[in-house]
């Protein structure tokens, strides 16, 4: 006879960044935004009716996906949401990535891209970044079963031209390339203008960083219409009423306050800035990250260290215990009064150091 854990499955998960539940901490680990989304979203909220939470919400998500085509210039059939751009992203491994050859992505880069590969059993190459931590372009020439980076990178920050993914788009024609937008509202240029040209594209976009809703669990692919309709297959496949009708309201609302989005991202570029400044002048070595977080590492004292050292401060901030990159924080870019905080408990940490 066989054990009971004969039947698991064993598989290593992705490991999320802390959600400490203590309120008197200073969160900069896991990208979210430090500020709240748009009041439209609290007018929405307002006005939810929850004595239709007894129906099922709409599976197509039309009002959600009509907003976010009409913010795009596009059709909702180029767009397909889910919960979160983690259900996205997953739901395109299981669409896409089927043609027994391996699917190719950068060494360094979004850990739940190797998990999902395990998790459906697709055999995957992992692409050396260069010595700065760039992605280069023509490792992705070649016979491959798909493609799939962040743009900006993570958790680097670094951002690949329009010229490259073009490139990349061009070569891999028979492949589906996805090119995962997260961070893109903090820099870089977007593949968008790329969907028209090239039927293999996916672009994939999420609320949870640029439109402050992480909490909500709201996420998006934009591509032509046959790959739309292959990820709706799949969708029905697996689990149809993936969005609440509350996610689907507030996500509608919040697409409309263009505004408010402008000003909140503004901000954050701003500390960003200021914050890498103060971080150099401090000794530390940052990429040039155009996202919201940084990337830094100092050559006195280690990532490991300044990360407990941090979190003795219940400042958190995120470490990755991974070749080539366990000499490196990531910071979340918080509010100024957040990163004043982080830039003190440094330079305290540093001078214990001497
Ligand atoms: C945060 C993140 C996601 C997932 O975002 P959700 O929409 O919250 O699921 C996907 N890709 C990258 C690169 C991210 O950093």
């Amino acid at each position: 006879m066989g054990s009971l854990s004969d039947n698991f499955r064993s598989i290593k998960p992705y490991v999320p960044g802390e959600q400490p539940r203590d309120t008197e901490r200073i969160k900069l680990n896991t990208n979210e935004n430090p500020y709240p989304p748009t009041p439209m979203t609290a007018r929405e909220l307002g006005r939810l009716d929850p004595s239709a939470f007894n129906l099922y919400p709409d599976p197509e998500a039309s009002e959600l996906t009509e907003a976010i085509a009409a913010y795009h210039g596009l059709q909702p059939e180029n767009v397909f949401a889910g919960v979160g751009s983690d259900d996205v992203l997953a739901n395109c491994f299981m669409a896409f990535f089927n043609s027994g050859r391996p699917i190719l992505f950068p060494d360094i880069t979004y850990a739940f891209y190797e998990v999902w590969a395990d998790l459906f059993k697709i055999k995957y190459e992992k692409v050396p970044l260069d010595g700065e931590l760039r992605i280069v372009k023509d490792d992705y020439l070649r016979e491959n079963g798909g493609i799939i980076f962040p743009n900006p990178n993570a958790p680097t920050g670094i951002c690949m031209g329009l010229d490259d993914i073009r490139a990349i788009a061009e070569y891999n024609s028979d492949v589906v390339v996805i090119v995962d937008e997260a961070y893109i509202d903090f820099g870089g240029e977007t593949a968008l203008e790329l969907l028209k040209e090239y039927g293999n594209l996916i672009i994939t976009r999420t609320f949870s960083k640029s439109r402050s809703m992480a909490g909500m669990r709201i996420g998006y692919a934009l591509a032509g219409e046959e790959l739309i309709l292959q990820l709706k297959k799949i969708k029905n496949s697996y689990n149809s009423y993936t969005m609440s009708s509350a996610a689907i309201k507030l996500g509608a609302a919040a697409m409309a306050d263009e505004e408010y989005f402008r000003s909140t991202i503004e901000k954050i570029k701003r500390t960003r800035e200021s914050a890498a400044q103060r971080l150099r002048e401090l000794g530390f070595h940052l990429t040039n990250s155009e996202s919201n977080f940084l990337f830094a590492s100092h050559k006195k004292i280690s990532a490991k260290k300044i990360f407990e050292e941090l979190k003795k401060r219940r400042i958190y901030v995120r470490y990755f215990d991974k070749p080539r990159i366990d000499n490196y924080i990531r910071i979340t870019v918080g509010t100024d009064a957040e990163m004043d905080a982080l830039i003190d408990a440094l330079t305290r940490i540093l001078e214990d150091e001497k």
